[in-house]
């Protein structure tokens, strides 16, 4: 059903042919902007990429929008293709953040301005500006939540964690990772919190292009190697997608129901099925992070570049790739838990109350 649920969003958001893949790049005002994301198989990416176009059309440019399927190569293909067709700048969500080097020197050579979407595009400087969020903030209000829910601070423990991070050709999964870190590494020194698998370098806890069936076999295998007694008091899920994969492990070994309450479960990116997740007191709590508003300055960095302007950027320190620090826009990210996902989501106009039925 999300499949299904997925591409029909797809076609109404006209992923496709969006932007038109008939049309010729280059004859409306602004010309054609070519957009690339990841993958549809996650709902976020489908919202990015059609906010993304709607801006853009609002500025007066046209759009090609792709998704690599999360296939670097592909990727690396298609944006060769949109250079091709002659757009007059990229808007890239990487894959493999590593693998776009050669094809963004091509983008360089025909003086098209690149921008880095929400993941930052490592060891290249043609990469002009980075819109994202505060990546290490986000990891800090998952372990914040979890340390909360449980009273670690008011002394209580010690509690079960197991750690999962996402994918690691990902240029954020370190700086959610770390963040997180930052404020669970404490208690994990102190003993109040046990991580009983051992698993605790992030070397041994990505999960390879965020895929949640991957995450859900590794909670499996740490279930039946390690929690043969004690049960596990909170996980920390670095995403949705992941988050429901280990929720269906942990369910699959009866916790919630009968006396084996549920672990505090964080995630990120407020998903459909994560929120109904969090009213069905499943998951815990997700991060909400605004797609509309990095969309918004996204496309305004696109207009700023190419129409000699500067774009505007609030963050010239945190994001090195490599070979330069790139100039970045970074948004707020919110927790979002059942006792304010209303205020959150539903007043703000992200999702419609029936939406979240
Ligand atoms: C994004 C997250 C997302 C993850 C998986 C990350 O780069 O920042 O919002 O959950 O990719 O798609």
């Amino acid at each position: 059903a999300g499949a299904a649920s997925l591409a029909l969003t797809l076609s109404a958001c006209g992923q496709s042919g969006e932007g038109g893949s008939e049309e010729k790049a280059g004859d409306s005002k602004g010309g054609t902007i070519g957009i690339s994301m990841p993958t549809k198989s996650s709902e976020r990416w489908i919202t990015d990429g059609a906010n993304v176009v709607k801006d853009l059309k609002a500025k007066g440019y046209k759009t090609k929008l792709v998704y690599g399927e999360d296939d670097p190569d592909q990727q690396v293909n298609q944006i060769e293709n949109l250079i091709t067709q002659g757009v007059k700048a990229l808007v890239i969500a990487a894959i493999d953040n590593k693998s776009l080097n050669n094809v963004l020197q091509q983008a360089a050579d025909a003086k098209i301005p690149v921008i880095s979407y929400d993941r930052l595009i490592l060891g290249t400087k043609n990469v002009d500006y980075y819109a994202s969020f505060d990546n290490e903030k986000v990891g800090k209000l998952q372990a914040t939540y979890i340390v909360d829910k449980l009273g670690l601070a008011s002394g209580k423990g010690p509690f079960n964690i197991e750690l999962f991070a996402g994918s690691n050709d990902d240029n954020n999964t370190k700086y959610f990772f770390g963040g997180a870190m930052s404020v669970l590494q404490p208690y994990i020194d102190s003993k109040k919190l046990v991580v009983k698998s051992g698993q605790t370098k992030l070397t041994q806890v990505t999960t390879l292009r965020w895929d949640g069936a991957t995450a859900q076999r590794r909670m499996e295998d740490i279930l039946t190697s390690t929690y043969k007694s004690g049960n596990v008091d909170a996980v920390l899920s670095p995403y949705d997608g992941i988050s429901i994969g280990i929720l269906a492990a942990l369910k699959s070994d009866g916790y919630g129901s009968g006396s084996k309450k549920l672990p505090v479960i964080t995630g990120q990116d407020a998903e459909l099925a994560s929120v109904k997740s969090i009213i069905a007191d499943q998951q815990s709590m997700t991060v909400y992070k605004d797609l509309r508003k990095l969309a918004q300055v996204a496309t305004d960095m696109v207009d700023a570049s190419l129409n000699g302007k500067k774009p505007e950027v609030n963050d010239t320190k945190s994001y090195d790739n490599g070979t330069k620090v790139v100039p970045a826009y970074l948004l707020q990210p919110v927790s979002v838990d059942k006792t304010n996902y209303e205020k959150e989501l539903v007043d703000d106009g992200y999702y419609t109350a029936d939406q979240l039925k």
